[in-house]
């Protein structure tokens, strides 16, 4: 293993049923790392997120966080989740709690840390991603692109090592997409480790370190952005990218 590497996964097995779904994934992601995550609707972007904070359980390989495998469940997952934040398409956040509650919560259930700790950490992000006015909010008070910034700095209060993006963009308006997008780039350049499933090949380009490529529940191809858009070496990223770009 690599000394710096952070997430890795070996030799990757998932099925849903009779679909094999991940199919041998390799994949390092380094720490302080951007891989963005491209391919078609049902490649097995979400699946291959959800398997490295095991939202999903998997048939064979092995998963390691800092070269730490995975377990299966108990305590030492609640731990490592937490470690390994998620932001999801539809931020999920609770509905009938402030915008300060919804970051707070976790950290003071999981990270058993004291309320009036948990509410300073919580104002420190939301001020970090422009939100601290919006405070004592509901989440239906703001607007989508506020929702998800909400969401990451919900993620980041867990002090995550590592964040995992699943479309964080694809159920915003146009005019929201940015300013996630800025906030997920100033996290890309304070070092922060992500992996991003995303179809904002701008984003790709600018802030990715590697591109990973999937079709049909295979990593396809995984390089530079720079190699990947300028001359993909698959017939299947070239079909992709004809069709986005
Ligand atoms: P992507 O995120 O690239 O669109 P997914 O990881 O969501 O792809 O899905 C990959 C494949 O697995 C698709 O064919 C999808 O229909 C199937 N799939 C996803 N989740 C489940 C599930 N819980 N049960 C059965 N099949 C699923
Ligand atoms: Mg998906």
């Amino acid at each position: 293993m690599a000394v710096d590497s952070l997430i890795e996964l070996r030799g990757v097995n998932k099925y849903y049923g009779p679909l094999h779904v991940l199919q041998n994934i390799d994949l390092t992601v380094a720490r302080g790392e951007v891989v963005v995550v491209i391919g078609p609707s049902g490649s097995g972007k979400s699946t291959l997120c959800r398997t490295m904070n095991r939202l999903e359980t998997i048939e064979s390989g092995l998963i390691t966080i800092e070269g730490t495998p995975l377990p299966a469940e108990g305590r030492g997952l609640a731990r490592l989740r937490a470690e390994v934040g998620m932001v999801f398409q539809s931020f999920n956040l609770f509905a009938h709690r402030t915008v300060l509650d919804n970051v707070s919560l976790a950290q003071i259930k999981v990270r058993k840390r004291k309320k009036e700790d948990a509410d300073r950490r919580s104002r420190e992000l939301l001020d970090r991603v422009g939100l601290l006015s919006q405070a004592d909010k509901l989440p239906a008070q703001l607007s989508g692109g506020q929702q998800q910034r909400v969401a990451i700095a919900r993620a980041l209060a867990m002090d995550p090592k590592a964040l995992l993006f699943d479309e964080p963009t694809s159920a915003l308006d146009p005019e929201m997409i940015n300013e996630v997008l800025e906030v997920m780039r100033q996290l890309a350049r304070e070092g922060m480790t992500m992996v991003v499933v995303t179809h904002e090949m701008g984003f790709a380009r600018s802030a990715a370190n590697r591109v990973v490529f999937m079709s049909d529940g295979r990593i396809v191809e995984d390089r530079t952005p720079e190699d990947f858009f300028t001359a993909p070496a698959s017939d299947r990223a070239k079909d992709f990218l004809s069709k986005i770009l």
